[in-house]
């Protein structure tokens, strides 16, 4: 039976501890809510399991981003020696202990979230929660269940790798939630899928030494601007890291020799082909958790695997809100999901009535040479104001840094898609080489200032930067000239 109205165990409870429910709850008891959180992770096919804090600190931003580091390292390394560092040869990475010290760190960072948590009153229950109706649910916990009443619920359960529907998928295959922890070196690996996390695994798989291959069914970086998509998967064949285009994999079979055999199809020409690995690896997009939540019960409808919500973050149940990688149609970020609902808390409890602003929200894929943007691609801007309307300010530059050791510069270029007429109004920021989250930082507060061409180029760059490259952009594509620069320093 439904509590009488105002009789709750807590005023919110909030499904999934990972980045937007620990930040909704957090933000919810100090704004005078009693609040509990759950977070129950059902481990891998192959057994991985971590803690709490959800996937950026456990199998996500945070791991890979200790990957790409160390990946980055080794080639400093290496440049080290033209600098006139005596450097040893040998040099050479070792697989286990950098898993060992990243599952360190992030072990510290569970037991740092827990704590925090505590100290903040937030009434932590590790168990998988389903609902019974609006304002119950039960928590499965270890031994036993245990229900819940609550007068809201933000559902913030984010979501998990998919599996391709082929054999041996799931019995021979990896995801991104094994990777980060693997007990043996992933040797030669086939990367199934050119998203974000397929790109970013290929990049600091080939820095550590192994051989990546990554497979693309059609295009890579789907939703990015795609002259930038294929300066990315361009920068990285330079590196050795070969891209199978437009191919789907047919099946998996493990050989006697321990080896994985994939068949694979060229979806074009129909042609079939085949290879052994040591890994597979699928990148092939992730999946709202909404399967154990039985929405049913509580009457929230789902849009395939996901929930659309309002611009408050409600769903279609006045009382159940969410937020995170787990809403329809927004972008799957960490800063997303925090923001998010840390201001759905202060709206509940804080009588806020800001909401989240979702646009022009900042990106890196951080491939060996990485790819920063904010606001529109080319393509996007294009389709909204029309071709004659739209400016493309562009230029390749030559990083300072990388000319002792001779790296390429082949690819480092920018680009600032802007109106063609009055102010100039920039739409969008593209950015492809080092630090690239670094650079776009910055220029993302100024893009959702109101950024014009006038004030980009008119701002004093610092010297000798990459950023200040988005100062000195001053050759149109429409004027076909050559961006390529004849000199760093004037
Ligand atoms: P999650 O962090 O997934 O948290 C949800 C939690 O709820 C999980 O712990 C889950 O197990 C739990 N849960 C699910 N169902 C239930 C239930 N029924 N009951 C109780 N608990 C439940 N973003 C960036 O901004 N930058 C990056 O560099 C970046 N790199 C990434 C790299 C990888 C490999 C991946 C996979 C993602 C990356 N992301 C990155 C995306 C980022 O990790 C997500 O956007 C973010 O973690 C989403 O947070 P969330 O709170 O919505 O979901
Ligand atoms: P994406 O949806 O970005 O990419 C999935 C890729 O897999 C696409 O190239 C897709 O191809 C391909 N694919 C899908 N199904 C199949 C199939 N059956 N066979 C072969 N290929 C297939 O997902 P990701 O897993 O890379 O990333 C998920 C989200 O996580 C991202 O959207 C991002 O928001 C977040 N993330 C953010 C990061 C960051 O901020 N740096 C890093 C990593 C993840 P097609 O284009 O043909 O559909």
């Amino acid at each position: 039976m439904a509590p009488v109205q105002g009789n709750y165990d807590y005023d919110l409870v909030v499904i999934g501890g990972g980045s937007a429910g620990l930040a909704c709850a957090k933000e919810a008891v100090q704004n005078g809510a009693r609040v509990a959180c759950l977070d129950y992770v059902k481990p891998t096919p192959i057994g991985t399991k971590w803690g709490v804090g959800g996937t950026c600190v456990n199998v996500g931003c945070i791991p890979k981003k200790l990957m790409h580091q160390a990946s980055l390292l080794g080639e400093a390394v290496h440049e080290a020696a033209a600098y006139g560092w005596n450097v040893d040869d040998k040099i050479k990475p070792d697989w286990s202990k950098l898993v060992t010290s990243v599952q360190n760190h992030i072990k510290s960072v569970n037991w740092v979230t827990r704590v925090d948590l505590r100290d903040k009153k937030v009434e932590y229950i590790n168990g998988l929660g389903s609902f019974v109706d609006p304002h119950t649910m039960v928590a499965k916990l270890k031994t036993n269940e245990r229900t819940i009443t609550a007068e809201n619920f933000v559902i913030a359960v984010g979501g998990r790798p998919r599996y391709p529907d082929i054999p041996g998928a799931v019995e021979y295959g990896i995801t991104s939630d094994d990777l980060f922890s693997l007990d043996h070196e992933p040797g030669k690996t086939l990367v199934v899928g050119a998203g974000y996390i397929g790109l970013e695994c290929a990049g600091f798989l080939k820095g550590l030494g192994y051989e990546p291959t990554v497979m693309v069914r059609s295009i890579v970086l789907r939703g990015f601007d795609q002259q930038m998509a294929e300066l990315v998967a361009s920068s990285m064949d330079e590196r050795g890291i070969p891209f199978l285009r437009k191919t789907v994999p047919l099946s998996v079979e493990k050989q006697d020799d321990g080896k994985l055999l994939v068949k694979y199809k060229n979806t074009e020409t129909g042609e079939e082909g085949e290879d052994t690995y040591d890994t597979v690896l699928w990148a092939v997009g992730r999946k709202g958790l909404v399967e154990d939540l039985n929405l049913s019960n509580a009457g929230v409808t789902t849009v395939k695997d996901k929930i659309q919500v309002d611009t408050k973050e409600t769903t279609n149940v006045p009382n159940i809100y969410a937020v995170g990688d787990i809403i329809y149609g927004k972008p799957e970020l960490t800063p997303v999901a925090v923001l998010a609902g840390r201001l759905l808390a202060r709206r509940l409890y804080g009588g806020s009535n800001q909401r989240m602003d979702y646009s022009d929200v900042a990106t890196t894929v951080f491939t060996p040479l990485e790819y920063a943007c904010v606001g529109l691609s080319e393509e996007d801007a294009v389709k909204q104001y029309g071709a004659d309307n739209v400016e493309v300010f562009h230029g390749y530059y030559k990083p300072t840094e990388f000319f002792i050791p001779q790296k390429s510069v082949r690819y480092c270029y920018l680009k600032a898609v802007a109106e063609r007429s009055g102010d100039q109004r920039v739409y969008g920021l593209h950015y492809l080489g080092p630090v690239a989250g670094e650079v776009i930082q910055g220029f993302a507060a100024a893009l959702k200032s109101g950024l014009t061409i006038n004030t980009l180029i008119n701002t004093v760059g610092i010297h000798p930067t990459t950023a200040e490259e988005f100062t000195r952009l001053s050759i149109t594509k429409r004027s076909g000239l050559d961006p390529t620069p004849a000199s760093c320093c004037s």
